[in-house]
């Protein structure tokens, strides 16, 4: 492993390698009943930004279950910007998520914006999600390490992956080493898009971390022509799977629209990932060096 890294990161000592290279043979594998995130799948999470109702949870479940998501994602607390927009269901809408588990087997992850509502979420949350805003949220970070379930952990909206590995051990050190890192894209200076997906964050986390690593390409990129080419990036670059934002009716969508997908476009995202994935496969297998930089040597 590059030793700069090693030096940077190895302080983090329950989600990062040590200097011993065989540390970095052993990785962080996490099930959620019959999925694995961080083995050999490329795990897919979809759904809308918002649960907003019951007929549009459970069509935007259908449709993700049978272009081959495993894990719906859906905002029951919404962090938004505006104090004015939509600020989610609340537990109207976990019930709303629980029903399209019963009704579809996918599992459910879904926003956790304050430490007060982590025991009731994680009565209904297959995965408990940490938005890029809550991310040094150090009171929610340790009442989830005893939430007994897997994290999905994104990156703060200017955190740097030093600081977002930092919260990664915050929630390991209170108990829970279940943790999903997310590149969900940073604010740089760029405005042709919502934020700038760090595509070489992948790599560098995958190299110094045991923990999967997974990439929100709908966050990064604002508009949704940019998603299906950002998600094939990460699958080349060796992520673990993807989260993206699915909608019935974009234009109609009361958060995210302009970077939902419909129906449609996240089908086609999906059989045009096929190429792309088993290039991951491919470079699994014959040189795994390529997709942990420097971590094999
Ligand atoms: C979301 O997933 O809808 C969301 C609010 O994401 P982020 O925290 O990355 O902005
Ligand atoms: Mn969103």
């Amino acid at each position: 492993m590059n030793p700069k890294w090693n030096g940077q990161f190895s302080c983090f000592d329950l989600v990062a390698h040590s200097a011993d290279a065989k540390s970095s043979r052993v990785r962080t594998i996490i099930e959620i009943g019959e999925i694995e995130i961080g083995g050999n799948d490329f795990v897919v999470m979809a759904g809308p930004c918002a649960v907003e109702s019951e007929k549009q949870l459970l069509q935007t479940a259908e449709a993700v279950a049978s272009a081959g998501a495993r894990i719906l994602r859906g905002g029951a607390y919404k962090p938004r910007s505006s104090p004015y927009s939509f600020q989610g269901l609340g537990v109207e809408g976990l019930k709303i998520l629980r029903k399209a588990r019963e009704l579809t087997g996918l599992a459910i992850v879904t926003e956790v914006m304050s430490e007060e509502d982590v025991d009731l979420i994680a009565e209904y949350a297959d995965i408990m999600q940490v938005g890029t805003r809550s991310m040094e949220n150090y009171a929610l970070l340790e009442a989830l390490g005893s939430c007994g379930r897997p994290v999905l952990l994104k990156r703060g909206l200017t955190a740097t992956i030093e600081e977002l590995l930092r919260s990664a051990q915050v929630i390991a050190m209170a108990g829970n080493p279940n943790i999903i890192l997310c590149e969900r894209g940073i604010r740089t200076f760029e405005t042709a898009t919502r934020n700038t997906l760090d595509i070489a964050a992948v790599p560098v986390l995958k190299t110094v971390s045991h923990l999967p690593v997974i990439v929100d390409p709908s966050h990064a990129a604002g508009v949704r022509s940019l998603v299906p080419i950002l998600a094939r990036a990460a699958a080349v670059v060796g992520a673990d799977g993807l989260i993206v934002e699915v909608h019935p009716s974009p234009e109609n969508a009361l958060s995210d629209g302009e970077q939902s997908l419909t129906f449609g476009e996240f089908g086609s995202m999906m059989d045009d990932l096929e190429p792309y994935l088993d290039l991951q496969r491919r470079s699994r297998q014959l040189r795994p060096q390529l997709l942990a930089v420097g971590g094999a040597d």
